[in-house]
């Protein structure tokens, strides 16, 4: 089954907003069978969205397009649809109700322009969206040709897109689907390269699934994707590799597909009944975050403290002004004082604390930018290292959040 992709809006293409929809749509038509055959961006002007969609529909006979269904002025995508394919708008009461008792929730007045988005092209079907005011449409001829209509937002697009379209692309395809699916380990605090020697000797083994190494600022994923395939066979092959690469990449792991590091950390601080407090520089309250991203941190997570000034490290966590002084801010000596501090002053049992050199100014030739030292405290036990990241400010403090989250994992793992 071949599709067309057709993302709608001005500042799709003046750049201000990444088309985070069109790749999102790329991925989930795949697994769920659907081929984009090609994919295309307009601006909110009625004639630039009739040619595409007229087009679109010549090539494949079936177009999915997002944006332009709001209630204001440049949003045009209904209207255009609805004449292209020689339908009446038509107002759809129940969809009016609906929305009426949306603003009612919100305990604000509808807006009169907002009845606009009752009104349906005749016959089509309409995808409740139970997160936005604008339905998802999906408007059929009668040779058979679709137009899926979607709102802009990625959330509400996402949420259509998953429980009303994909369930439907899969329904006319039958028997014959095929799928391009994907899965995901995730690794951390290894190289890419170390990774590839105890990868490398497993890809003939798993193919035809192929193997790709994908880097970035939280380590080193590893993403084998089934191409074409059966889904039932797709999801058993993708299933055995995972497991394999698992076993391949060993204490390196953290987790698969959408696992992060922060919630496999928070899992096993509850296992084992710890309390965790944090001790900050230079990622200023970036592992407090990523703790505290995670649904139901607060029976585990006590708290952080930013210590940026050396008086903060003195006076909060009492590090020893004479270690600052003998060795600087940036040395073991200090990590492990501020792990320790953390550990008293949030009367927890574990903790992690940070200090480094985000750059871009601060490095010295013995202590170069990215120099980072991290702590990961257990009971009495306390775990340091060193590191230099690579990347501008943003990635190093990023790299280091990750580093020091990696390290109380490694350290809980052991115990
Ligand atoms: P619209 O439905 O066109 O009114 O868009 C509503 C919101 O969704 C706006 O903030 C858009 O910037 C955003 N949006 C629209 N299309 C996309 C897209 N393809 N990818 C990501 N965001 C989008
Ligand atoms: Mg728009």
């Amino acid at each position: 089954m071949k599709l067309e992709v057709l993302t709608i809006g001005t500042e799709l293409l003046l750049g201000y907003t990444v088309d985070t929809n069109a790749a999102e749509l790329g991925r989930a038509l795949a697994a769920a069978g659907a081929e984009v055959a090609r994919r295309a961006t307009v601006p909110d002007r009625p004639d630039a969205i009739r040619t595409a969609v007229v087009e679109a529909l010549d090539r494949t006979g079936f177009v999915i397009a997002t944006g332009g269904l709001g209630p204001t002025r440049d949003d045009l995508t209904k209207t255009v649809v609805a004449d292209l394919m020689k339908r009446r708008l038509v107002l759809d009461e129940e969809l009016l109700a609906g929305i009426e008792a949306r603003f009612k929730r919100m305990g604000r007045p509808m807006p009169a322009i907002n009845r606009t988005q009752a009104e349906v092209p005749e016959g089509a079907t309409v995808l409740p969206n139970p997160r936005g005011t604008a339905p998802g449409l999906w408007v059929e001829d009668a040779r058979g040709r679709v137009v899926v209509l979607l709102p802009g937002v990625p959330r509400e697009m996402r949420g259509l897109l998953v429980e009303q379209v994909l369930p439907r692309i899969v329904e006319r395809q039958g028997a014959a689907r095929r799928v391009v699916s994907s899965r995901t380990v995730r690794t951390t605090g290894v190289s890419e390269s170390a990774l590839a020697e105890r990868v490398g000797p497993i890809e003939p083994d798993i193919a035809p699934l192929t193997l790709a190494y994908l880097p970035s600022v939280d380590g080193v994923d590893l993403r084998v994707t089934a191409w074409d395939l059966d889904p039932t066979d797709a999801e058993a092959r993708l299933a055995g590799a995972v497991e394999r690469l698992v076993t391949a990449v060993g204490e390196h792991g953290y987790g698969v597909d959408d696992a992060d590091l922060a919630a496999v950390v928070l899992d096993a601080l509850r296992r084992g009944r710890h309390r965790l407090g944090v001790a900050e520089s230079c990622t200023g309250g970036m592992i407090a975050e990523r703790v505290t991203n995670i649904p139901g941190a607060s029976d585990t997570f006590i708290g952080g403290v930013v210590a940026y000034a050396d008086v903060i490290k003195t006076a909060a966590l009492k590090v020893p002004l004479e270690t600052l002084e003998a060795y600087g801010a940036v040395s073991e000596e200090t990590v492990r004082a501020m792990a320790e501090g953390a550990q008293r002053l949030f009367s927890a049992d574990s903790s992690i604390a940070v200090t480094g050199i985000a750059g871009p100014g601060g490095g010295t030739p013995e202590k170069p930018v990215g120099t980072v030292w991290l702590a990961a405290r257990v009971h009495t036990t306390t775990r340091a290292i060193k590191r230099v990241l690579p990347g501008d400010r943003d990635d190093v403090r990023r790299r280091a959040a990750q580093a020091s989250l990696d390290l109380l994992r490694r350290l809980l793992a052991e115990a």
